[in-house]
């Protein structure tokens, strides 16, 4: 039988413990202190000092996030989105023109068109080359024209020239992801799905609220912590949350509401 020695064991012990140590990420105060690593918000797709520092911090409780949605609530009980739309169909072009665009450019360019294309007919009457004159200055613009075209055919091919009312079609449509499917379904028919953008990205995992690598995860911790009475507008508080308070460069913290509750180790009150 061969012989046990204590050192393998010991070797071993040690480097597991490294390795817990490791994947726990470098501590709070030594992300502080390495500037090489410090970001202004966390983006997708991307491991930040943000995110792995908020990690070591404790959860939010219940109590907590219950609290925090109570504030935006009181502070205004009827968030509206800020892309401008007529009915179901324009506000679905108008998500599919948003994508890396801002709203304020998408209104810029939106109003004149839905005045004379707000149904799939009439922006098939329009054409492609007429559609790329009127959204030229929204980034992007030529493949986005030609994918308002392919899902206003798509929606009187199959859909009977409306907005259907299930994320599978809505993401079946050309140019339609997961985030257009949240929105329109939140917006055009008071789902309570939320939608997932570069704002909601930042503020659950700066704030600690839901943290992930990619959009989907954020999506999935925030619906699993946000109490069911605050969904349906959750998505619009936190957006405009990370647009006007929580910005990516300098955050506004000192007029947080959340100010106390956030678990960002970088927050400055
Ligand atoms: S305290 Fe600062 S970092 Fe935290 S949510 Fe508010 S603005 Fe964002």
């Amino acid at each position: 039988m061969a012989k046990i020695t204590r050192k393998p064991l010991l070797k071993s012990r040690l480097t597991v413990s490294k390795r817990a140590r490791n994947s726990r990420g470098p501590a709070p105060d030594r992300v502080k202190r390495n500037k090489s690593l410090k970001t202004s918000a966390g983006k997708p797709g991307k491991s930040t000092a943000t995110k792995t520092s908020v990690r070591s911090f404790r959860p939010w409780t219940p109590a907590e996030i219950y609290e925090a949605f109570s504030r935006f609530r009181k502070a205004n009980p009827e968030p509206k989105g800020e892309l401008e739309h007529l009915n179901p169909y324009t506000l679905l072009v108008a998500v599919v023109l948003s994508a890396q665009a801002t709203d304020a450019g998408v209104n810029k360019a939106t109003r004149a068109l839905f005045s004379v294309a707000d149904t799939p007919q009439k922006m098939l009457a329009l054409g492609e080359e007429k559609l790329r004159d009127y959204i030229r200055t929204i980034g992007l613009y030529r493949t986005k024209a030609k994918n308002v075209i392919a899902l206003s055919e798509k929606l009187l091919a199959d859909f009977g020239g409306e907005v259907p009312r299930t994320r599978a079609e809505i993401e079946s449509l050309p140019g339609a992801g997961r985030k257009t499917a949240n929105v329109v379904l939140n917006m055009a028919f008071g789902e309570r799905t939320m939608a997932v953008d570069t704002h909601v990205f930042r503020v659950g995992n700066r704030t600690g609220l839901a943290r992930g690598d990619t959009p989907l995860e954020v999506e999935l911790g925030l619906e699993r912590v946000i109490p069911p009475e605050f969904m349906l507008h959750a998505h619009h508080w936190l957006i405009l949350h990370g647009r006007y308070t929580c910005l990516a460069r300098k955050p506004r913290c000192e007029v947080c509401l959340i100010n106390d509750l956030c678990r960002w180790p970088e927050k400055t009150v």
